[in-house]
């Protein structure tokens, strides 16, 4: 079966299923995202902080696989927020990418203590204009966050990648996305791995005859969200795009729905984080 997509507010669509490659130097960058798009991929999720964004560039040249066939998103760092060098970082992205646009280009964090998303999104606003970044969002950004740049520039981000995972569902921020059509894009969408043994997901895997990884990217897909899971293993980069020929059944997405326990985030509190 083929994969789905979900529909930008600008008008673009993104595959719902791409691959994460956080934590991943550029030498095994290059071959997870070959391993990737030969198994069927056509989205990838990087970002300058990962410094693999070079690796992410090779891979996609030596795959065979055309550029505009890809939807590649990067991300912009805390440090370069700021009109002029956010300009100015994009330019190094693409550079390090070796690619002349890109799909999708996400502020990586608000980063509130700087005060700079504001004029960091106008720079975002500028760079679609001109036509080098095809769609424009922001990633862990509260509704608070969202509500200020949609105030201040009338541009509505097409996405919000934030932490999303079944045991921190995120339905508060899911219901303010909704109401202004900005998709949602679940980070850490395995719970970093720590959610693959739960005896709720096991007992689903073995009644579908799935692995644990499979139910829950089928989770992300059916509640409507974009995943990136994050492998550099060949077999589980597989194992995860295998996921658009089977569905979970209504009861199993209501059991799943009550493994949120609202408070386990893995990752930084947006509002607090200190970078
Ligand atoms: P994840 O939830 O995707 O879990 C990844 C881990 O799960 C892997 O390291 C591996 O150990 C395990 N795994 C993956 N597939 C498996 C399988 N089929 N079977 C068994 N184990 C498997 O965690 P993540 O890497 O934190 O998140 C995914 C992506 O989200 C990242 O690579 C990155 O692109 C993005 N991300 C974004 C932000 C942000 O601030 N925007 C933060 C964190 C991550």
């Amino acid at each position: 079966a083929d994969q789905t997509y979900i529909s930008f507010s600008d008008g673009n669509r993104i595959p719902q299923v791409g691959l994460g490659v956080w934590q991943t130097p550029n030498n095994e960058a290059a071959p997870a995202v070959r391993a990737a798009l030969s198994a069927g991929y056509r989205h990838i999720d990087t970002a300058a902080v990962y410094e693999n964004e070079e690796g992410v560039g090779e891979g996609i040249r030596s795959s065979g696989v055309d550029r505009g066939d890809i939807f590649l998103t990067t991300k912009l760092w805390n440090n370069d927020q700021g009109f002029d060098s956010a300009l100015k970082a994009f330019d190094a992205s693409l550079k390090r990418l070796g690619t002349d646009y890109v799909d999708l280009y996400l502020i990586h964090w608000p980063s509130p203590h700087r005060g700079l998303f504001v004029e960091t999104w106008k720079a975002f606003i500028r760079l679609k204009e001109e036509g080098r970044i095809r769609s424009i969002g922001v990633s862990n950004f509260y509704p608070e966050h969202l509500q200020k740049i949609i105030d201040e520039t009338g541009v509505v981000p097409v996405i919000n990648q934030i932490e999303l995972h079944p045991d921190f569902q995120q339905k508060d921020a899911r219901a303010f996305h909704l109401t202004h059509s900005i998709a949602t894009q679940s980070w850490s969408p395995l719970g970093q791995g720590k959610l693959l043994n739960h005896p709720v997901i096991g007992k689903i895997a073995e009644k579908h005859g799935r692995s644990a990884a499979q139910v829950i990217i089928r989770w992300h897909i059916e509640s409507g969200l974009v995943v990136i899971p994050k492998s550099v293993t060949p077999s589980r980069i597989e194992e995860n795009f295998k996921v658009f020929d089977f569905s979970l059944d209504p009861e199993d997405m209501a059991e799943i729905s009550t493994l949120d326990s609202n408070s386990t985030r893995i990752g930084p509190d947006p509002l607090t984080a200190s970078f």
